[in-house]
């Protein structure tokens, strides 16, 4: 029977009778480590560094009976200031962890209720780390890094994930959304004096706008607690905080916020851009057969590999393949919510690329990065925004890779909301 030694902070995941020494263990028959370690209590991504018999190994490792295994813990990599930090994934159960990571600036997205399958795949195609205090969710295959989170209290639960990650030196305090993870943007008092109540309009002078649900924040009565917060979690004092955090601004200051209309609300402007921002676009779309042989015909392209199965059973992928400029029009259309929806004219795609074929029945996900912006030189109050948008199917295979621009109008030159 395989003997196992799970080593260091790994030993905590394990039933306590099996804690602090090696033990044996009957698996399933073909088991490979990852089952067993797994159906010990340990999910895959808790795992550094393996060791069968003295020797490293993968999780694949089919187990044999005399096997001796020995794991190890992951090392998380840790960020220097000059790096991004990692973006989370919070599992639904871990709210408040959210919010107080937002509150510290650590793009954080918080699972709603959706199946493991799908959390796993927009961690993935998002490349986020996974929050979790649900081991089921982090044992899904597509999770490829993830921490079980030990603590459960929020305050406790926020010191594990900075220490486990090395964040300290880069908390950007107050410069993100609590409520939807967007970042803040400084505003006037003039953009947003129809929905702050009478006394916080006479009273206040800074403001913060949320760029994803256009909140309104400001320093309040809660100010002074979070404010505290924050100052125990960094290493130095409130006055060797980034130099990039705004002036501290607290979110909603009265407990019952006033009740807010919310008006149709329609894409971003070119303030609202700032290079190396990801969008995950969402949710994804399963291109079907119709789909395929209506647009083919359509566009009066004659291939038959796009409409005719028998034809195409006889070529080399066996089976009839996605119009390639079908996928380039789903793609970009997952994209226009997050970037485009707002701008006066689309001026292009460059660096197409196919890079896997795209079937029938495949599931198509999307994601964006803003890779420039710059004021229009001929056409002012306007700028120009590229976006490198990537398409991956339901496997995370990247199928289409291309650079867009659009010409979108600056706030600043009067452009409202
Ligand atoms: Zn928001």
């Amino acid at each position: 029977m395989p003997r196992f030694r799970f080593h260091d902070q790994l030993d905590e995941l394990l039933r306590p009778d099996l804690r602090g020494r090696a033990f044996d263990w009957r698996s399933a028959e073909n088991a490979t480590a990852k089952h067993a370690i797994e159906a010990l209590g340990v999910p895959h991504t808790e795992v550094g560094r393996l060791l069968v018999d003295g020797r490293v190994a993968g999780l694949g490792h089919l187990l044999r009976e005399a096997d001796e295994l020995d794991v190890f813990p992951a090392d998380a990599s840790r960020p220097t200031p000059d790096e991004p930090p990692p973006r989370f994934l919070a599992d639904a159960h871990l709210g408040g962890l959210a919010r107080r990571l937002r509150l510290l600036g650590f793009d954080t997205e918080l699972a709603r209720d959706a199946p493991d399958r799908l959390l796993a795949l927009l961690a993935d195609v998002d490349e986020r780390i996974v929050l979790s205090r649900d081991r089921e969710l982090l044992k899904h295959r597509r999770v490829a890094r993830g921490r079980y989170v030990r603590a459960r209290s929020t305050d406790e639960q926020l010191r594990e994930v900075l220490g486990h990650y090395g964040l300290r030196g880069n908390m950007r305090p107050f410069t993100r959304c609590l409520e939807c993870n967007a970042p803040l943007r400084r505003t006037d008092r003039a953009e947003v004096s129809d929905r702050l109540p009478p006394r916080v309009a006479a009273e206040q002078r800074e403001f913060t706008l949320c760029t994803g649900c256009r909140r309104v924040y400001w320093p309040g009565s809660h100010w002074q607690r979070l404010r505290s917060l924050v100052d125990s979690l960094c290493d130095t004092s409130r006055d060797a905080l980034p130099a990039q955090a705004p002036t501290p601004q607290s979110p909603m200051s009265t407990p019952d916020p006033p009740a807010r209309d919310h008006p149709p609300q329609l894409g971003r402007l070119y303030d609202d851009f700032v290079v190396g921002d990801r969008y995950a676009h969402w949710p994804g779309r399963t291109v079907i057969e119709s789909d395929n042989s209506w647009f083919t015909l359509l566009t009066m392209n004659t291939h038959p590999l796009h409409f005719d199965a028998a034809w195409s059973a006889t070529q080399e992928f066996g089976k009839p393949l996605v119009n390639s400029l079908l996928t380039l029009a789903i793609v970009t259309g997952m994209s226009v919510r997050e970037t485009s929806q707002r701008a006066i004219a689309n001026l292009g795609w460059e660096q197409v690329r196919l890079t896997a074929p795209v079937f029938v029945g495949d599931t198509l996900y999307a994601h964006s990065v803003v890779i420039a912006a710059r004021r229009s030189r001929s056409r002012p109050g306007q700028g120009i925004v590229s976006v490198r948008t990537t398409g991956t199917n339901q496997h995370g295979t990247p199928v289409i890779e291309f650079e867009r621009s659009f010409l979108v109008a600056c706030r600043s030159a009067g452009a409202g909301d």
